[in-house]
């Protein structure tokens, strides 16, 4: 099977390396891709939102499955677009990404089917006063303000107390960057808990979990300071019992693959659970349309099936067929980034070490671009170290004892990823 990959991310480099060691797969094309992806195959300059040139592409080149690595081309609807082709595409349609690309949507579909969740009202543009009246009735907070589209982890604000709150939603009415997500506004009760994801694959029609894990999306130490794309994460993560999990499955991934049927939108794709395990059990803080990035990078290695396999699986509604296995390692990943990110930061910095690095650590690439026979750093976030090992702790040391070969000049990581997860038996 020849195989376009949509993405250039370090989830991309993890699943072009499983996708590679697939026999059933011909060739490997990447777009835009990376230096990590380039070494399983071809990276191809073209934007995955211009439809039509993917679509040639996939015409010229013979290529018979297309698999879309981050949201935004599902959200504006590339499986739509190639399905209609004839053309095979792993992830879900248009309908069913808005889970991830609506949170009103969202929180109307959970509300609907009885599906776990912060209790929330939606408010939209001509109606910040409401909102505002709505605030002011509270009287527990924190309160959460989102807007309802997507906006990079830019769109969700915590607030402490109701005059933050009326700062944050008068911001929100004038605030330009977020235009068209902050069109409508979702006020949601605070949900105290622990959070963990948890990643299923479905058909539509027959779903498997395939893993769990925990991320790390603030840039400083003890989950502290800015928001990021994610500095870290790691697997399984110890909060999610099996008992929990069970719960999981009755009370959100069934309803939600069964909910998404009735809507005539089924579900195909990966879905990302992001979970809050409250005293009163796992609830939904969001779903997300594809895997999430880095917590794919931790969760494909010790994934024991053919990945090649079970996408196409997924494309041809044969999931039934299939069941899911995993090692049983720990497996941590290390995001390093360019220092000041996720703000201001420097790139072209050139990168030494990676082939240093210990047998069975892996090193993906993310914002990197090799020139002149050089690798430079070429983003915020740089690399991604994984290693593994018998328990959480095994795994963490041995991530950060290769992170030392691995050097370029403004290079910062969090120190404590995994720290969560440590602290439980
Ligand atoms: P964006 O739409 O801007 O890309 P996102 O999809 O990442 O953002 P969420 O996942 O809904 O947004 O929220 C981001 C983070 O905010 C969550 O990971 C969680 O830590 C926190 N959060 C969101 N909603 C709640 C809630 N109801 N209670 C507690 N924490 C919450």
């Amino acid at each position: 099977y020849n195989v376009l990959l949509i993405g250039s991310g370090g989830r991309e480099h993890s699943i072009a390396w499983k996708l590679a060691q697939s026999e059933r797969l011909g060739k490997l094309y990447t777009a835009p891709g990376n230096p990590g992806t380039a070494q399983y195959g071809t990276n191809v300059s073209i934007d995955p939102l211009k439809f039509e040139e993917v679509e040639s592409f996939v015409t010229d080149n013979k290529i018979e499955l297309v698999v879309v690595g981050p949201e935004a081309p599902l959200v504006a609807g590339i499986a739509d677009y190639l399905s209609d082709k004839n053309i095979p595409v792993f992830g879900p349609k248009a309908s069913a990404a808005l889970l991830e690309g609506s949170k009103e949507f969202a929180k109307d579909f959970m509300m609907k089917y009885e599906i776990p969740t912060a209790d929330y009202a939606v408010f939209g543009s001509e109606e910040f006063d409401d909102a505002l009246k709505f605030i002011q009735l509270k009287d527990s907070y924190p309160i959460v303000l989102k807007a309802d589209g997507l906006a990079g982890g830019k769109g969700v604000f915590i607030c402490d107390n109701e005059e933050e709150a009326q700062k944050r939603l008068n911001k929100l009415k004038h605030d330009k960057s977020l235009s068209e997500a902050a069109d409508r506004l979702v006020v949601e009760e605070f949900m105290e808990g622990e959070e963990a994801s948890v990643f299923v694959i479905s058909d539509g029609h027959t779903s498997h979990v395939i893993h769990n894990a925990q991320d790390h999306k603030r840039i400083g130490e003890g989950d502290t300071g800015l928001n990021t794309g994610g500095m870290g994460a790691y697997c399984p993560a110890p909060v999610l019992t099996d008992e929990i999990l069970e719960e999981v499955r009755e009370k959100i991934i069934n309803p939600t693959i069964a909910g998404m049927q009735l809507e005539e939108s089924a579900y195909s794709g990966i879905l990302y659970l992001g979970l809050m395990i409250t005293d009163d059990g796992p609830k939904v803080v969001e779903y997300n349309c594809r895997f999430g990035d880095p917590e794919c990078q931790v969760i494909l290695p010790p994934l024991e099936n053919d990945l090649l396999d079970l996408f196409l699986a997924t494309t041809q509604q044969r999931l039934d067929e299939k069941s899911i296995h995993i090692n049983n390692d720990h497996y941590c990943c290390v995001v390093l980034s360019s220092e000041g990110y996720p703000v201001e930061y420097e790139k072209g910095k050139e990168i030494t070490g990676i082939d240093e690095v210990d047998e069975g650590i892996f090193v993906f690439h993310a914002g990197t671009t090799q020139k002149d026979g050089k690798l430079l750093s070429n983003g915020g976030r740089v690399l991604n170290v994984v290693g593994s090992g018998n328990t959480l702790q095994q795994a963490i040391d041995k991530t950060y004892k290769n992170i030392d070969h691995v050097q370029f000049e403004n290079r910062y990581y969090r120190k404590d990823i995994g720290h969560k997860g440590l602290r439980r038996p």
